[in-house]
This record gives C-alpha cells, structure tokens and sequence, in this order.
C-alpha cells in the first residue's frame, strides 16, 4: 500500500461496525492505513467493515473489546501490536447515548454513558501514547509521533437537557483531548476532536426517520441536509495526515452549521 496519504500506518477505530466509526474506518483504510476494526457486539459487522477495507487493497482485522474495561483494551492495543507492529493513528469514537429526564435519570444511565463515552476514552488514548512513546518517530511515515482523534459532539458546546449524561461526557472529552495535546505536544503526538452535529446513524434514528422528524431537525441546521458517515470519515483522513501538521488541540465542528444557532437567524 505505497504511495496513499496513510499508507504504511496502523488505524484503530473504536466503534467501527456501525455508522461514524464504520465511516471514518472506511474513509482511513481507503487512504492505505491498516485498520484495527474495533466492536462490542455484532461481530458480523464488523467482518463487512473489515472485507470492504480488503478490497482496497488495505489491511484491516476486527478486534473486540468494551472500550470501558482496561484488561479489554489493553489486549486490544496487543493484538494490534502483534498484527502490524505499532499503532499510528487512534480514532476514540465508541459512544451510545441513555436518555433520561435529569430528575428521572438512573445512576446506572449516568454510570454507563460515562463509562463508555469518557473513560473509554481515557483508556483507548492511554495505551495509544505509551505505544507512541515507546516507538518514537518514524519520519518515512509521519512527521508526528503518532495521532489521536476524539469523537466528540456539538455537544461538548450545546447544552442538551433530557441528555445531561452525554453532554457531561462530551464536555469531558473536551479537557481530556486539550490536556492530552498541551501534554505531549512536544512529543509530537498530536491530538484533536472532531464534533458532528447531525449525522445519519442508528444513535440518533428517531431524529432523521420520519419527514416530521427530519423537517424539525433542519430548523437546527442552516446547510439543510443531514450530515452522512462519509463526511466525518474525509476529515480524519486530513487529521489523520500530514496534511494538517500544525492542528492540535482544536475542536472541529463539522454540523452544517448548527453551533451558528439557527434559532437567532429572525433576529432572536
Ligand atoms: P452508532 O450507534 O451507529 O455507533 C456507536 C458505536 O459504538 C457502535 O459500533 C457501538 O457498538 C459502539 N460501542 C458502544 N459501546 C461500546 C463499547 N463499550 N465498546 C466498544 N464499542 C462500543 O452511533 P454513531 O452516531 O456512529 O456514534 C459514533 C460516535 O459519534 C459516538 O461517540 C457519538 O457520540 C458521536 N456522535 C454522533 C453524532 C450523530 O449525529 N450520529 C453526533 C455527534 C457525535
């Protein structure tokens, strides 16, 4: 796989068997990074994520682990050590969502939500900066160290009641990726956060499934049209690549539009 914008680097994308994390996996692999296709459940899945990646000549294996158990990710990261050598790229894209009225919402919602989402972050981030540091540059394939990409939301900005969990968490994601980048920028690792608005996956169904639905929803967006998988999927091939060199630290919204909150367009 010589000659691609990622060729010879090795990806692992959490969450890969369905919607973002499908998408960005697709997208990386596409540019001739070997793929680690991370999933919890539905192995089938991510079997199809990982022949569609064969077929562009890119190598890819599906690996299982709960990013919220640290023996589970810390096999993860062996696995793909012993696959491919090193590790690259990481892409912290696992999360789910469990919606509850704040006075109405578990311990175990709040628990869950922040478990996968935020500490799974921590954990997958962790063991992708020791195997950096362990390896070192290697210049005949990137500049840095190694990069770290953070799924976040347009909710690590907006506020969102009856989902204080995720929002909590997406807000958390935010610290986490900013001291991660102040703390190894000298390393040369760089870290960044991509943070979609509405992008048509399973998470967020009931937003999109329907044309009441749909229309309500583009009252939030002035671009006027969902986003799709494929769209978070070209921008961490750039934050993937030398190509953006000199980002770290930043928060990428990637919404349509959303965070120019379309509700002050008449004038609030
Ligand atoms: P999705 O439900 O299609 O995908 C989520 C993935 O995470 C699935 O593959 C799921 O199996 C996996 N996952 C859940 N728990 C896990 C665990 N413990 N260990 C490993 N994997 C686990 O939803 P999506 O929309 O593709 O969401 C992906 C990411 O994008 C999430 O972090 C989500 O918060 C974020 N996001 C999505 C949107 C959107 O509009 N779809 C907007 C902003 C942010």
């Amino acid at each position: 796989m010589a000659g691609k914008k990622l060729s010879n680097q090795t990806a692992i994308v959490t969450g890969a068997n369905s919607g973002i994390g499908e998408g960005v996996a697709i997208s990386l692999g596409e540019a001739g990074a070997n793929m680690v296709i991370n999933y919890v459940a539905n192995p089938d899945a991510a079997n199809a994520v990982v022949e569609k990646i064969k077929s562009f000549g890119s190598n890819a294996i599906a690996v299982q682990a709960d990013v919220s158990k640290e023996d589970q990710v810390i096999s993860m990261f062996q696995q793909t050590v012993q696959q491919f050598g090193t590790v690259d790229i990481l892409v912290n894209n696992a999360g789910l969502q469990r919606d509850a009225k704040f006075h109405e919402m578990t311990l175990a919602q709040w628990q869950l939500v922040i478990d996968i989402n935020l500490t799974g972050q921590f954990l997958c981030a962790r063991e992708a900066i020791r195997e950096f540091l362990r390896r070192g540059i290697v210049p005949e394939r990137s500049v840095a160290c190694g990069k770290i990409i953070c799924m976040s939301s347009v909710h690590e900005l907006i506020p969102w009641s009856g989902h204080a969990n995720y929002a909590t968490s997406k807000g958390g994601i935010k610290m986490l990726m900013q001291s991660m980048a102040q703390e190894y920028g000298r390393e040369k690792i760089r870290v960044n956060s991509i943070c979609p608005g509405a992008i048509k996956t399973p998470i967020n169904k009931t937003a999109w499934e329907t044309p009441e639905a749909y229309n309500s929803l583009m009252t939030l967006i002035p671009y006027d049209r969902i986003g799709v998988p494929e769209d978070i999927g070209k921008l961490a091939v750039f934050l993937a690549s030398d190509d953006s060199d000199y980002i770290t630290g930043a928060s990428i919204f990637i919404d349509g539009g959303m965070t120019v909150f379309e509700g002050f367009a008449t004038g609030g």
